[in-house]
């Protein structure tokens, strides 16, 4: 009888390890048989190019000899080679790869396709496209150091060699027996049956002697093959390549990621019909098709197979706090239009799990486009709070919900590795309310996605007794079982989803974020204009006044836009290459403009495209004195009783001309402004004029920032009706604050909660200058500022410290408003020392408030009544140069009497950042609007509204119809209300449709009515709070 040595777990694992390491006993151990014989190419020929070319335009280059040991450069260079390959007779109809090492991202080409996985056949010329950057770009080491111009990278290993499928598949047996023995604990028995199963194994194997293999398979089959009961937690497996669309690369290169990534998925499916692979970002899908027709073709035929499946909806995966509104649902109208022209598909989830926090307003959005799931596993790294569910209803501002998930393993880049399967079960916070879960496998955030390997790991854990079961599917098959089960069981999450980490990007790259807003609101502005000039042509149907709606080049503006809201494009969290797409938004901005003159007859007129009425003062840029004066043309919904007072220019501190609005705001509170001379250096002129019911300020404020000392301007501001003042006393107001900024590890993404105890002084690189504005009938203080600014990691914020006593801060976000704490009471309050916010934020007692506007930034905090607006950072990586050089940027302090809503703080935050426009419009003697009902006032508003709780939010052309318009409704106040829309446009037919223009089963309960009358069109809508609604408005 045999004597049996007592198993010692330590040496048996070892002896496993080692049994199949890549480190050790590589001589004679098993990985040691994994190519049986090798071979050298017969030739490598090499081509350097900078650009990305195509393989046909390569092939012009001249290709010479090279060899292993060669280094090639620069970073971001492309090497094209030329490899002869020659199989040796004995190996034909066996398995051979091609083994190439250069360090870096490459991509090979077979017979002019790319095909990075594939058999090689008896002789061969093949390509490889060699980029000079690895996964994640051109760093150094670390994933956050900014780029190495110096790194080459050097051609390790080209050879050919006989692949052993038997001793590959040993060694994931060998792998995962080991893993499950070490990963599961003791007090498991299946731990040890693992243990004892390994070690027969690798007694049975003799590694020289084939023969000897099968008899191992065997053994580990038996083990594997035991089932589980029942109840055990099923993972949903689907297979992922997280391609970030820019970040430590630039868009160029994302594009041949996709094609590295996705060839080597395709062929990977071809082989496992059960693998499904979920791909977000119509864009990257965009790409592919113009630039890579084969990889299309084949995508196309396993998207009909079910295997390569389109998720998310969006056009890129999204910052989740800084996009407004309307764009956010611009991300779901072209991502899903995109995936249903090409596959006829419409997903059903919201994809996003890489963004930095998610607005309160997403599910309503996601709802709008009739998406109703929504994936992510962002919030796991959270610092300070953990969040409390998997999977949960997520409840947006306006009451709508959403299915949500996330993957309790905190990745979507799983290897299908034993502790990976075991931590997704053991972190998922909601057992017994539901029994399955995600499980994203592949490599990520650079792409690559899933390997073989991977596979063979999820095929052995199936079904193993003792671990989850393991199912490869689609995230609809893995939402539509959570949906099966029991929801009404699971919990609910009201508000936004708040990472607490990456809150210092809501400010970096602050000139990224001041074009976004621009943008966003020049693109819906011109779509508005675009729309009326369509109106005018079709009712007038004159050919002088022809007009094609420009359907193209609204869209290429707004699919332009939407790729730089990309989550590390807006956020600022990516090298200094991918910051070369703000020349981009100057350019768009340029042509967002043009757009507005198209005609030479020009008569300058004041346009408001806002839906309700307005003061202001215009300033005119070049006021040409033989032209004639601006007119009073009401276009959409204006009321601005312009009258042309006074033409003077003010000294050297203002070039423009001013032209006052002579009717003037008598609504309490008034403004007084008073300034202190002595605080700082200050230079002012103050133009007092028209007396009492004008007041006109301006001051220019010039002078080097002294931290915690400097203070520009000391305002009170005192109303007449009331006796707070709304500014505390002893803290003068408009105070610039520096602080100290080194985070823990991620320089552009994060601040941490320490900065706030630090208090520096600038530097002597860096000054700003300031003016002060009190416009006439202005109901707010208005600071245009100028920062030039050369600091290293220091944060520039702007204080008003109130003296307003609240529990929470109202904060504008992307179609509504959002209250959060005052006071860091608890740890998931004081977590939230930096929050984003968009065009204001307002503290309110009963009766007043104090709000704080602004046109270009996002970071605000609020505690204990003051109210900090966060102007620049500093960061230096990844983007070494990140925010140097001079900035441009405007905010305002509006206090109040009344709430915010009765005050109009989100009317007056909108007419900041879209002031008045004085468009030159041809000068037409009869308004075709007007001349349908026979009326004459010239200029009417196309859309007016009775209430100033709804903003229209956009009005555009129908995606599908040249003769519909759509008009999107947004509840502002926070509460239900009755508004009624009118038009002088006859309309035929008004239909409630979603974000996506189709029409939407949710939608049904929508109290609406239409009618026409003798003047037009009304529309009356019942909308509770928050509620955005579209129209269908068929002329
Ligand atoms: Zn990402």
């Amino acid at each position: 009888m045999d004597h049996v040595p007592f198993k010692h777990k330590r040496t048996t694992l070892e002896r496993a390890e080692k049994f199949i390491s890549p480190h050790y006993f590589t001589d004679i151990n098993l990985r040691s048989r994994l190519y049986r014989e090798r071979a050298s190419l017969t030739s490598i020929k090499h081509c350097a190019v900078q650009d990305r070319i195509s393989l046909n335009k390569a092939l012009q280059g001249q290709f010479k000899t090279t060899s292993i040991g060669q280094a090639f450069g620069p970073v971001w260079s492309t090497h094209w080679f030329e490899l002869e390959v020659n199989i040796p007779v004995s190996w034909q109809g066996q398995e051979v790869h091609l083994l190439w090492d250069s360090g870096s991202e490459a991509l090979v080409w077979v017979q002019g396709q790319p095909v990075q996985v594939g058999t090689l056949c008896s002789f061969h010329v093949v390509h490889i496209e060699m980029a000079c950057n690895h996964l994640f770009g051109v760093g150094n080491l670390a994933l956050v150091k900014p780029e190495d111009d110096q790194r080459t990278f050097t051609l390790k290993q080209a050879e050919i060699a006989l692949f052993d499928r038997d001793v590959y598949d040993l060694i994931l047996d060998v792998e995962t027996l080991h893993d499950i023995a070490k990963e599961l604990p003791e007090t498991n028995q299946r731990s040890f049956q693992a243990l004892f199963t390994v070690n027969e194994m690798i007694n049975q194997i003799e590694v020289q002697d084939r023969s000897t293999y099968k008899r191992a398979q065997e053994i580990a089959q038996e083990f594997f093959l035991q089932r589980n009961g029942d109840s055990q937690h099923t993972l949903f497996a689907m297979g992922h390549a997280h391609i970030d669309t820019a970040w430590l690369w630039p868009y160029d290169e994302t594009k041949r990621k996709c094609a590295r990534s996705w060839s080597c998925t395709l062929r990977l499916m071809e082989k496992y019909p059960e693998f499904t692979f979920v791909c977000s970002q119509a864009q990257q899908f965009a790409w592919v098709k113009q630039l890579y027709p084969s990889i299309w073709s084949d995508i196309c035929k396993f998207v009909r197979m079910g295997q390569f499946v389109p998720v998310g909806g969006t056009w890129v995966e999204m910052d989740g706090n800084i996009p407004s509104g309307e764009a956010c649902i611009r991300q779901f109208l072209y991502g899903q239009k995109f995936f249903q022209e090409e596959f006829g598909i419409k997903c059903r989830e919201f994809w996003l799990p890489d963004t930095f926090g998610y607005s309160a307003q997403f599910p309503q959005i996601m709802r709008h486009c009739g998406v109703s799931r929504f994936l992510t596993q962002k919030l796991s790294w959270s610092l300070v709070n953990k969040f409390p569910h998997h999977t949960f209803y997520w409840e947006g501002i306006d009451g709508s919900s959403v299915l949500t998930h996330f993957p309790p393993g905190d990745s979507y880049e799983m290897k299908g590795k034993v502790h990976e399967l075991l931590k997704t079960i053991h972190n998922f916070r909601d057992k017994g309310r539901s029994n399955c879960s995600a499980f994203l496998f592949g490599y990520g955030d650079g792409g690559h996605g899933p390997r073989e390997d991977m596979l063979g790991r999820l095929e052995r854990l199936k079904d193993c007794d003792g671990l989850p079961k393991v199912k490869l599917a689609s995230s609809d098959a893995f939402f539509s079982t959570v949906e099966s089960e029991q929801p009404s069981r699971l919990c609910r999450w009201r508000g936004e989803l708040y990472l607490e980490l990456h809150n210092g990007t809501y400010t970096t790259w602050a000139k990224v974020k001041k074009y976004n807003r621009l943008c966003e609101i020049l693109l819906q502005e011109t779509e508005l204009l675009c729309t009326m000039a369509w109106v005018h042509r079709s009712l007038l149907k004159s050919d002088s006044l022809d007009y094609c709606y420009p359907r193209t080049k609204l869209d290429a503006l707004w699919k332009l836009l939407l790729l730089n809201q990309f989550h590390d494009v807006l956020p600022g969290s990516s090298i200094n290459m991918v910051r070369a797409c703000v020349p981009y938004y100057c350019s768009r901005e340029q042509q967002g403009t043009s757009t507005e003159r198209h005609s030479p007859d020009l008569e300058p007129c004041l346009v408001n495209t806002q839906p309700f009425a307005r003061r202001e003062v215009v300033k005119l840029a070049h006021l040409d004195s033989a032209r004639p004066s601006p007119k009073r043309r009401k276009l959409s919904g204006a009321d601005a009783d312009l009258e042309e007072d006074c033409n003077e220019t003010h000294g050297e501190f203002l070039k423009e001309i001013m032209i006052y609005l002579r009717h003037l705001n008598n609504h309490k509170p008034r403004l007084v402004l008073s300034l202190q001379e002595d605080t700082g250096p200050i230079k002012g002129m103050v133009c007092e004029r028209y007396n009492f019911y004008l007041s006109s300020v301006l001051v220019f404020c010039a002078g080097s920032l002294h931290a915690r000392s400097m203070c520009v301007i000391e305002s009170y501001f005192l109303c007449t009706s009331w006796s707070n003042e709304a500014i505390d006393s002893e803290h003068p107001a408009n105070q610039f604050l520096l602080y100290d900024d080194v985070p823990l590890y991620w320089d552009a993404w994060d601040v941490m909660d320490y900065h706030l105890e630090t208090s520096l002084q600038i530097s002597d690189k860096s000054y700003l200058q300031q003016k002060i504005i009190l416009e006439a009938g202005s109901p707010f203080v208005r600071f245009d500022t100028e920062v030039t600014w050369h600091e290293n990691r220091k944060f520039l914020k702007v204080e008003f410290p109130t003296t307003v006593h609240t529990m929470e801060c109202a904060y504008d976000i992307q179609s509504g408003f959002l209250r959060r704490p005052n006071h860091f009471n608890t740890s998931w309050d004081s977590a939230r020392f930096e929050v984003c916010g968009h065009k204001w934020a307002d503290l309110s007692e009963h009766g007043f408030g104090v709000a704080v506007l602004n046109n270009s930034k996002y970071g605000y905090s609020a505690v204990d009544g003051i109210l900090r607006l966060s102007l620049l950072r500093s960061p230096k990586t990844p983007d070494f140069k990140a925010d140097m050089g001079v900035h441009t940027f405007s905010y305002a302090l509006m206090p109040h009497k009344g709430s915010l809503q009765e005050a109009g703080v989100i009317q007056a935050a909108h007419s900041f950042n879209c002031p008045l426009r004085v468009v030159d419009l041809p000068s037409s003697p009869s308004d075709p609007i007007a001349s349908q009902d026979g009326g004459s006032d010239i200029g009417r508003s196309l859309f007016e509204l009775d209430t100033a709780k709804v903003l229209v939010q956009a009005v555009k052309m129908a995606e599908d119809s040249s003769q519909t318009i759509i008009v999107r409704l947004n509840e502002l106040f926070g509460g239900s209300v009755v508004a009624t829309l009118t038009s002088r446009l006859r309309f035929q037919k008004v239909q409630v449709c979603d974000g996506l223009e189709d029409f939407n089963s949710e939608d049904r309960d929508i109290d609406f009515h239409h009618k026409t009358t003798e003047r037009g069109s009304e529309i009356t809508v019942k909308m509770s709070a928050f509620q955005i609604i579209s129209l269908r408005c068929c002329i």
